[in-house]
């Protein structure tokens, strides 16, 4: 069977098509931040800890090390909760979710009821959802078999819900069928991001590295 599709396969996908093809050859470990920081805080809030905050804490630093301290301390003073969550009942957090027919596999942030997705943002909006968070959430309701789910915004303390569009779907089609071209070899031939690359972790190489011979038949 071919390598599964992952989730996050898509969305840095829909970033820009080479820093997939590199997130792919050199897969790297997710790093404290802010927003893993208030992922943890929902986790631990939804599980229904007694003591949340510092559960999260716990939890937190025994990822991220002592030196992470600064990090969680800085989310906490933002990360806001929501009266509407308490009204949906969570199933599971953190949870692995797979389909076969798509061989499309991702860990989702929360089982609701209905079975339905649940992923986590940080900063909502000022109307719908973010164009990542659509194509996120849609690739989670396509595992699911869902025509709709949740998006919860950490920061700014907002539940959003989202019904996916046969348009959303057929995006998701088509990045798992370039996905899959890019484990293949493929290298996309390099555009211009300006903004996109001036901050990005692969820059270096990707300046110096060629588009692939494949990419030009592929
Ligand atoms: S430097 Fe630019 S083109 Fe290269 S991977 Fe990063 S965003 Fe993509």
């Amino acid at each position: 069977m071919k390598d599964k599709v992952r989730v996050s396969d898509i969305t840095s996908l829909l970033f820009c098509q080479r820093y997939c093809y590199f997130n792919l050859s050199f897969p790297e470990e997710t790093t404290a931040s802010k927003f893993q920081a208030m992922k943890e805080m929902y986790y631990s809030y939804r599980s229904d800890a007694q003591n949340w905050e510092k559960w999260a804490k716990n939890r937190f630093l025994a990822i991220y090390g002592k030196e992470s301290e600064e990090i969680f301390n800085s989310a906490l003073k933002e990360f806001k909760i929501s009266k509407e969550v308490d009204e949906i009942e969570s199933i599971e957090t953190e949870v692995e979710v797979y389909k076969e027919e798509l061989n499309l596999i991702g860990i989702l942030d929360e089982l609701v009821e209905g079975n339905k997705p649940l992923i986590l943002g940080y900063k909502a909006p000022e109307s719908g959802i973010w164009y990542n968070d659509r194509v996120k959430l849609t690739a989670f309701c396509m595992i699911l078999d869902k025509k709709d789910g949740f998006v919860y915004y950490c920061k700014s303390g907002m539940l959003k819900g989202y019904e996916v569009t046969p348009k959303d779907r057929k995006v998701i089609i088509k990045a798992i069928d370039r996905v899959n071209k890019l484990k293949k070899g493929f290298l996309p031939e390099k555009t211009d991001k300006k903004n996109k690359c001036r901050n990005c972790k692969y820059k270096e190489i990707c300046d110096v590295k060629d588009e692939t011979f494949a990419s030009k038949f592929l």
